[in-house]
């Protein structure tokens, strides 16, 4: 966990310094690289040290399921990316948004979800949750402000969504849902894994809380699967305190803490340590969190050039015989475009979805013709790979759930990655030819 307690000089530099210098400020003689430090205990004199630290009395490390100075650097430069009060890392983005919607919805609660989200996200809330007690209502990105405002029931807890979906590249109006969630007192909390910070900074738009599948574009290399949830600190818990007993009531397993009281703006992020870290232990390994501190030191280079070659495929797509369509929010006749211009107006991402003509079977040949880009389970990462949704990562929906989270079954997802670009288009031309 990361907390913002003072300011600190890093805050006042702009995006792209953050990614490099961001989060681990090593003072006189101290490594300039931020360490690993794998131990999952730390040494204390006395134990009334101890028994400080464990009634949050003082900040320090004792456990690194709780903390580990290494995961809370790497949060650091996170949540100052987002320009939040406080974040953590969880070992996936999976357990990302499983822990941004547990931390303040129970069973009996009821959440409100764009439909066009990951598959796994998708399951997450629909059957998961939903075993656990909370009910999901789903609703188009497109709704009308009035239709959205009469999904929300007394016992509705927040609004989930995407800022670009995946696979079906959509775009959260993220204004539209901000208001209607603070119309009734609840948080907007957004996935925001594919523009990153550096093509959209959520909060600047009304959303209070953010998540990312650090495993895509912020890792990069694909070398650590992760996740990480930042708080803007913006949503007033105590305002609305009958709604989030858990953040505005004594906390009876946790010495009687009352988060908001204790802790201001960081209560969401630190009721997420003690309860949810404590009790279900989704923390990265310090050598993940490691990685992932590598990896974003090069996220501003890295987008630029995902979202540039993505864009040069794209309109080359357009114009190719055998290609019925392409959506990428950077093409001007797209439907999400004037979204784009207004949220993401410096590039989106680096993944472009896009249809064969000859349907389901053609997209299995060009895929499987294809001798640069790979077909993996996965998108985001520096090298050029393909996936078929339909029958991998959306495999558990049936059609009309499919088309619900606008995923047609001849879509092809391609991430475009940070190759010669003009490698990336002779491959998909020969590709196309077969
Ligand atoms: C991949 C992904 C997730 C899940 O993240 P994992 O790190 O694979 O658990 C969640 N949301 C989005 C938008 C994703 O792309």
């Amino acid at each position: 966990m990361y907390w913002a307690k003072e300011e600190t000089r890093m805050e006042n530099y702009h995006i792209n310094t953050i990614c490099v210098q961001g989060g681990y400020e090593p003072k006189n003689g101290e490594p300039r690289v931020l360490p690993i430090v794998q131990s999952t205990t730390y040494k204390y004199e006395s134990s009334k040290q101890m028994g400080d630290l464990f009634d949050l009395k003082e900040s320090g490390y004792f456990y690194t399921r709780l903390a580990n100075p290494t995961n809370d650097a790497v949060a650091d430069k996170i949540c100052k990316l987002e320009g939040g009060v406080a974040a953590i890392l969880t070992s996936s983005g999976q357990a990302a948004n499983f822990y941004a919607i547990f931390n303040i919805a129970d069973a009996g609660d009821h959440v409100i979800a764009s439909s066009a989200i990951y598959g796994g996200t998708y399951n997450l809330i629909a059957n998961t949750m939903k075993n656990m007690g909370i009910e999901a209502t789903f609703v188009d990105p497109d709704i009308s402000e009035e239709e959205l405002e009469s999904k929300f029931k007394p016992n509705t807890k927040l609004v989930f969504g995407e800022v670009i979906s995946n696979p079906s590249l959509q775009i959260l109006d993220i204004e539209k849902f901000a208001k209607a969630a603070h119309k009734h007192g609840v948080p907007l909390i957004v996935d925001n894994t594919f523009p990153t910070p550096v093509f959209c900074r959520p909060f600047t738009w009304g959303a209070d809380i953010v998540t990312h599948s650090t495993t895509k574009y912020m890792n990069g290399t694909a070398n650590a699967v992760g996740g990480a949830i930042v708080d803007s600190g913006n949503f007033d818990w105590t305002k609305y305190s009958e709604k989030f007993p858990g953040l505005t009531s004594p906390d009876e397993t946790y010495h009687g803490t009352v988060y908001s009281k204790s802790f201001g703006k960081a209560a969401y992020i630190v009721k997420m340590t003690t309860n949810l870290m404590r009790d279900l232990g989704s923390i990265p390994s310090p050598q993940n969190a490691f990685y992932l501190g590598v990896g974003l030191e090069t996220l501003h280079l890295r987008m630029e050039r995902h979202y540039e070659n993505a864009l040069a495929l794209a309109r080359h797509l357009k114009e190719h015989p055998k290609v019925s369509w392409v959506s990428f929010p950077g093409l001007e006749n797209d439907s999400q475009y004037a979204l784009a211009k207004k949220y993401l107006p410096k590039g989106s991402c680096g993944v472009i979805s896009f249809g064969i003509a000859g349907g389901r079977e053609a997209a299995v040949q060009f895929m499987d013709s294809l001798t640069l880009a790979a077909i993996v389970t996965h998108v985001a990462d520096t090298r050029t790979c393909v996936l078929h949704p339909a029958s991998t990562t959306h495999r558990q929906m049936n059609d009309e759930e499919l088309m619900a989270a606008g995923v047609s079954p001849d879509l092809i997802r391609m991430s475009v990655g940070i190759e010669d670009i003009r490698d990336i288009i002779a491959d998909v031309d020969q590709a196309l030819e077969k």
